[in-house]
């Protein structure tokens, strides 16, 4: 059943996370408590992760996949306009491929990262065996 991890230190208690969940399963912050998702309301979390992700402190990890996200949580992702656009620009469909095989772990490194493409209701459930 999924819960919020919340970091007391960073948590403002600004109910972002309670006013976004879209299954309003969130009982939002009151008297210095913090927001949580009360045991009788867990199984209707549909796992979106849209409160994790408007948390503007940070402050908010869901505990599902969380030894990955808190290995990125903190970590600069700020892709420059003029970085991304030479990425868009420069795209292509490949059709021809160098005979040089690929390290294995460079390819489970994207398999892994390709895991966080959009899926229905971010459910991420895709797996490759
Ligand atoms: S959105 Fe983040 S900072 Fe605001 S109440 Fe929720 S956990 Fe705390
Ligand atoms: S993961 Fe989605 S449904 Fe679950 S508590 Fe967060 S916002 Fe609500």
């Amino acid at each position: 059943m999924p819960e919020l991890i919340i970091d007391r230190k960073l948590c403002t208690r600004c109910n972002t996370c309670a006013n976004i969940c879209l299954m309003k399963i969130i009982r939002k912050a009151k008297d210095g408590e913090l927001p949580h998702i009360p045991q009788s309301r867990q199984a209707l979390c549909m796992r979106c992760g849209h409160c994790e992700a408007f948390c503007p402190e940070q402050a908010l990890t869901l505990d599902f996949l969380k030894e990955a996200k808190l290995s990125y949580k903190n970590k600069d992702s700020k892709i420059e306009a003029e970085r991304m656009a030479l990425y868009l620009m420069k795209r292509r469909s490949i059709r021809h491929f160098k005979s040089k095989p690929v390290d294995k772990d460079v390819i489970l490194q994207l398999l892994e990262a390709a895991h966080y493409a959009p899926t229905g209701g971010n459910s991420q459930t895709v797996q490759w065996r």
